[in-house]
């Protein structure tokens, strides 16, 4: 069996792009009408639902579906739930989308406010977990994974996406007090600002440890930051958080600092548009603004196979309903022409070479990629490392034969996924009937 670890040499040809020092304040673009919020389906669905259809809804108000759900969505306006319905994400992921219509008048709620006075980390990951930039909170209270670093990027991990490099340019206050209140709640010293390009200067006072990665693409992942700047190699098959180290973005260390140095949770998140014409614009809009609103507001039309793209060009993934909201994690919107799309094709692979040149977790992604399109996931990950993939796009980039490797790669790790975890159940179940059955038998010989 060959788990190799990834510790592969990059070998980037494509740079990421630095914006200026100064750049000019984000467009705002208003929801027309409405607003969806995408709420997770972890909780318990048959336990007594806490809001439903013509409930009225303030601005940075918690909305927790169902009673003792963990999980909640943060209303981004004021106004009524119009509908409470189900919606399938990537991956078999299953949402509530709850829809909100609009009022005129604006009302914020408050509940936030007593969390300032004395910040802690319970209170952060019951209200901050919805914040812009998607934080994930929850990680710093996790016994197993006993994070002793968190990593703040205000570099963008893909390409043509400019939003943490700009929170970093505009909001350094904010992120200077998000970075002291992360340290007060979680008792973590070891912070580390993660920023793009060669310039250091004026983060003197931040509170965290300032490091600069590189403008090859892919140097802004979180195995390659891991690697070049902690000097440490994330295993195959794991994650950056179960080596002990927590990922947030520079807008979500903002949001902390603006939430708790205003009392209100943030609603507005910041993105880059891409539209056809290859423009760039940072954009700042409330989560849950269907992606109608944005493309209307830049009388951007879409031609039939045009496509629209969440994230960015090389690993972001394509939407397909103009009513697709902005999520907490939005960092990017490309839309691209249908002439300029990147088509798949099922041409055989030719053994080029070029995806093994390009991976920088020198993969042997030829050799892969013949598994992965028989679907024997196993065996690719048995005996050609797909869990040492860092999933950075650029073996489907470079692929003569435009064979669509990544989403192979994606669909394999997320099978594999889903068939641990039903094993997984299996195994409870079987234990706890085997438990029942003793107690049974012992209450049967008293
Ligand atoms: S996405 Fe492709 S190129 Fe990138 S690490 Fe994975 S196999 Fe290698
Ligand atoms: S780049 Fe494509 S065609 Fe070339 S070896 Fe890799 S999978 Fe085969």
């Amino acid at each position: 069996m060959l788990k190799k670890s990834f510790f592969g040499l990059s070998r980037p040809q494509i740079e990421y792009e630095l914006l200026p020092a100064r750049i000019p304040e984000p467009d705002r673009v208003v929801p027309s009408k409405k607003v969806t919020l995408f709420h997770s389906k972890n909780g318990n669905q048959n336990a007594p639902i806490s809001f439903q259809a013509g409930d009225k809804v303030k601005t940075g108000q918690k909305i927790s579906l169902f009673a003792d759900d963990p999980t909640y969505v943060i209303s981004s306006v004021t106004g009524t739930i119009s509908s409470i319905s189900p919606h399938l994400g990537d991956f078999g992921k299953t949402y509530n989308a709850i829809t909100i219509s609009i009022d005129d008048n604006e009302e914020l709620d408050d509940q936030f406010k007593k969390q300032v006075q004395n910040p802690d980390l319970a209170g952060a990951i019951d209200y901050l977990s919805f914040l812009p930039g998607n934080p994930n909170l929850s990680a710093l209270s996790d016994p197993e994974t006993k994070i002793h670093t968190i990593v703040i990027t205000g570099a963008d991990s893909d390409l043509l996406i400019g939003t943490n490099q700009s929170i970093i340019i505009s909001r350094l206050d904010a992120i200077k007090k998000g970075i002291a209140i992360l340290r007060d709640i979680s008792g973590i010293e070891n912070i580390i600002l993660i920023t793009a390009g060669e310039s250091m200067q004026g983060y003197g006072h931040i509170g965290a440890r300032v490091k600069n990665i590189g403008t090859g693409y892919p140097a802004a992942l979180p195995q390659l930051i891991m690697k070049n700047v902690l000097g440490e190699v994330v295993p195959a098959g794991k994650t950056c958080t179960e080596q002990g180290v927590c990922f947030l973005t520079a807008e979500a260390a903002a949001s902390i600092g603006t939430a708790f140095g205003d009392g209100q949770i943030p609603v507005r998140k910041t993105l880059t548009l891409v539209t056809k014409d290859g423009n760039q614009r940072l954009i700042e809009t409330v989560i849950g603004t269907p992606i109608r609103d944005i493309l209307d507001s830049y009388g951007v039309t879409l031609n039939e196979e045009d496509r629209i793209i969440f994230g960015g060009p090389m690993v972001g993934t394509a939407v397909y309903s103009l009513d697709h909201p902005v999520l907490p994690d939005t960092d990017g919107i490309v839309v691209i022409d249908r002439s300029d799309a990147a088509y798949a094709s099922d041409y055989p692979c030719i053994n080029c070479g070029d995806c093994v040149r390009a991976c920088p977790a020198q993969i042997q992604v030829h050799m892969l990629v013949r598994f992965l399109e028989a679907g024997q996931y196993e065996e690719a990950a048995d005996n050609y490392d797909l869990f040492s993939c860092i999933e950075c796009g650029l073996c489907s980039f470079v692929c003569v034969s435009k064979i669509p490797i990544f989403q192979y790669i994606r669909l394999a790790k997320y099978e594999l996924g889903r068939a641990e975890a039903s094993a997984a159940m299996e195994e409870t179940t079987a234990a706890e009937e085997t438990t029942e059955t003793t107690e049974g038998t012992e209450a049967t010989d008293a």
